[in-house]
């Protein structure tokens, strides 16, 4: 929509080129087309004079392209009543956007540009320029490759390889096209084998850059160097132009197939009226009119050929018929942008590679440091458990599942008061707002708990002691705590046995004073006893001198009676005396027998107490055992008290003690205690000679003990032989050599 635009905007060229590119940023079309309409209607009504825009290719920078080219469109303006003219100077880059955005109604471009636009947006062809060389005029136009002069060293096309070169632009036909065409054509790559390609942006940059060796070699189009020479900007002889071509109809030197003219083109908005009647001004333009003097042309012809620019397009594969790009493209034409782009992939690489290197030293730390802890968390033998602020568990060691029962799956996760700590030791529930757990959660202060109780998973309890300590976080928060805690049931056990010890000890101490009283009272008793049995004696003998004074004969069996008891009575006491006077740790070779019969005296009447009737099975004739005689009795009494308790307890039917004598396999003599009470309970019955084992409520759970350490002592052995709901048989065997 270039065209048309109203006379009244500002027609200043700088300006016109400045103050308009803001507004070149593509708009909505809808707007465009009102605002051309709203344009059309302003210029109907006020016949205005039509500005028409001429897009010329700045090749030489835009004061140049002013200078040549103006005076062009003011020709135009004065040709074309009703209209005027004003040229556009585009940059290389810029030329598509113009031609897209409709801003410029013609356009004068090389004819490298004017194929792809031709393509690309239906521009098409008015008129080909008539160079001017000289008296010369020329429609045709080449590429010089270039170097300077002094430079012996490149001689030929194939010597640029490896040099740096510089063109014009990479769009720019005669600047680098043609060059690239024919280079490629001698074997040398522009992409690839020139150490270094540059574009210098416009033609008369590149001939001085190259003058003042910044680059090895150049490519401007034909003329520029003459123009410039002409103008006193370089001196020829200090140029040597590469691959000249033989000599043809043109006479220009070159190094390139000639190609046609920049041609002067419409797009494809511009009015049929118009572009006829632009094209024949340019026509007939006289080869020395002002205008075409000022741009150094002479003058216009009809339009050429350009299917040599179509050709020469389609060989380096550029729009519009690149092939699509490809990466070797990219390759070629952005080496250093590629390599740069590839040493930062590599090095993004290596870092990427060397950070999951660390990432992964730092998670093998990690699991490493991880694994330790859990290590020592696990060795520690004491239980170890973490909760959080709620009271959730959040790790535990292996001892607490041992202590437990509760997997760690199980607990993580849990609150650890319901699961271990909601009873008291009585039964009662234990409120969580008394749990020192939890209370340390809350108040930080770290807490010792000598005593208390933990339940597990199967509903049994242990006793503990615990510390609880607050667990914070790296900002110094509460974030928890951490519990260690010790099953102290073998402790309370130890405690509890050495209380009664102590019990036991105070109790031995008692009948140590009732021994000593016994001996003194038996040795009391025995007088008078012995008195009884004495004077009972003395009446059985005054009566059997006066048969008179007992007809019946029931006083003297009355008075034998008294006699026999009173001797009994002594025989007990006596025995008594002898087991509780202290023994000297004397043994003596004696009748086991003997040592049944003088227990049994001590046994008898507590036997008759209890109603169980008391036998004795004793073999004869057994040989003598060396022992100390008292232990052996007290042995005897052990193991007769014990059946007698047994069988008076479980209330048995038709009690009886037995204790028997025999020959053992081997020089042995062997004693037994049986009964027939209810048998040694079945939990007992493997750890009965242990120490303070009772099933008694005022038992000791001595008398075992103590019967097995004297037995012991003695080089024999006792156990529990036979025992059962008929009863229990304990033996003990003493050797005969003595022990
Ligand atoms: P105590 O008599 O003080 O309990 P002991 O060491 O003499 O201590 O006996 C240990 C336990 O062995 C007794 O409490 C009892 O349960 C069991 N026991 C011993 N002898 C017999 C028996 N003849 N019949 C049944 N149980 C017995």
């Amino acid at each position: 929509m270039g065209v048309l635009s109203d006379r009244s905007r500002s027609t200043g060229r700088a300006a016109s080129l400045l103050g308009l590119r803001p507004k070149l940023r593509p708009k909505p079309r809808p707007l465009r087309w009102l605002f051309a309409l709203a344009l059309w209607l302003i210029a109907s009504t006020t016949q205005a004079i039509q500005e028409v825009r001429i897009g010329v290719l700045s090749h030489r920078g835009s004061e140049l392209t002013l200078e040549h080219w103006q005076p062009t469109a003011d020709y135009l303006t004065q040709v074309l009543e009703g209209y005027r003219f004003t040229i556009l100077p585009l940059p290389f880059a810029r030329i598509s956007e113009f031609v897209e955005m409709e801003f410029v109604d013609f356009i004068l471009v090389n004819p490298g540009i004017y194929v792809d636009l031709e393509v690309r947006y239906g521009i098409a062809r008015l008129a080909t320029l008539n160079n001017r060389f000289g008296d010369l005029s020329l429609n045709h136009f080449s590429s010089v490759i270039f170097t300077r002069h002094d430079r012996e060293d490149l001689q030929s096309l194939a010597d640029l390889a490896g040099t740096s070169f510089l063109a014009v632009d990479e769009t720019s036909l005669g600047g680098f096209e043609m060059a690239w065409d024919e280079l490629l054509r001698q074997g040398v790559n522009p992409y690839r084998d020139f150490s270094r390609l540059e574009f210098a942006g416009d033609h008369d940059s590149v001939v001085l850059a190259v003058g003042r060796g910044e680059a090895d070699a150049g490519t401007v189009r034909t003329n520029i160097l003459e123009r410039m020479a002409s103008r006193g900007l370089i001196d020829l002889e200090e140029f040597r132009v590469l691959n000249p071509q033989p000599q043809d109809r043109f006479p220009l030197v070159h190094s390139t197939r000639l190609y046609p003219e920049w041609p002067f083109s419409r797009l494809s908005h511009t009015p049929n009226e118009l572009a006829q009647r632009v094209a024949l001004a340019l026509l007939n333009m006289p080869p020395d009119h002002p205008a075409a003097l000022a741009g150094d042309y002479a003058g216009w012809t009809v339009p050429l050929d350009y299917q040599p620019v179509h050709d020469l397009f389609r060989r380096l594969g550029l729009p519009p018929y690149a092939q699509g790009f490809t990466w070797v493209d990219v390759l070629r034409r952005y080496p250093l942008g590629v390599a740069a782009t590839l040493a930062l992939l590599l090095l993004l690489a290596t870092l990427a590679y060397r950070i999951h290197g660390l990432h992964r030293q730092l998670q093998g730390a990690k699991s490493r440091l991880e694994a330790q802890h859990l290590l020592i968390l696990n060795s520690v033998a004491d239980g170890i458990y973490g909760v959080d602020r709620q009271g959730l568990s959040t790790f535990v060691n292996r001892a607490m599942t041992e202590m437990t029962g509760w997997s760690a799956k199980e607990m993580i996760g849990r609150n650890q008061h319901e699961l271990l700590h909601y009873r008291r030791a009585d039964g009662s529930a234990f409120p969580a707002s008394e749990c020192p757990v939890l209370i340390t959660c809350q108040d930080g202060k770290a807490r010792h708990v000598p005593e208390d109780l933990f339940w597990r998973r199967d509903g049994s309890s242990f006793p503990v002691e615990y510390a609880c300590s607050p667990l914070r976080d790296a900002r110094g928060q509460i974030a928890g705590s951490v519990v260690v805690f010790r099953d102290i049931s073998a402790r309370k056990r130890h405690e509890e046995q050495s209380r009664r010890q102590q019990r036991d000890l105070i109790h031995q101490g008692r009948l140590d004073t009732l021994g000593a009283m016994a001996a003194g009272i038996a040795h009391e008793i025995n007088q008078p006893l012995t008195a009884i049995a004495a004077s009972a004696q003395a009446c059985l003998r005054l009566l059997d001198n006066a048969p008179e004074a007992d007809p019946s004969g029931r006083l003297s069996d009355t008075l034998a009676t008294i006699a026999l008891q009173a001797q009994r009575g002594g025989e007990i006491i006596r025995q008594l005396r002898q087991f509780v006077k202290k023994e000297e740790p004397v043994r003596t070779w004696v009748d086991v027998n003997d040592l049944v019969r003088q227990a049994a005296v001590l046994i008898r009447p507590e036997a008759e107490r209890l109603g169980v009737q008391f036998l004795t099975r004793l073999s004869p004739g057994l040989p003598p055992v060396r022992v100390q005689e008292i232990q052996i009795q007290q042995v005897l009494l052990n193991l007769a008290s014990n059946a007698l308790e047994a069988m008076a307890d479980a209330g048995a039917a038709a009690p009886c003690l037995i204790i028997g004598t025999g020959l053992g396999h081997a020089d042995e003599v062997e004693v037994w205690v049986s009964d027939t009470g209810p048998g040694v309970s079945a939990d007992l019955r493997t750890e009965v000679f242990q120490q303070f084992v009772t099933t008694k409520p005022q038992g000791m759970g001595l008398g075992l003990s103590i019967s097995k350490g004297i037995i012991d002592a003695h080089g024999g052995w006792i156990e529990l032989a036979e025992t059962g709901s008929m009863g229990s048989r304990f033996r003990f065997i003493l050797p005969i050599q003595g022990g």
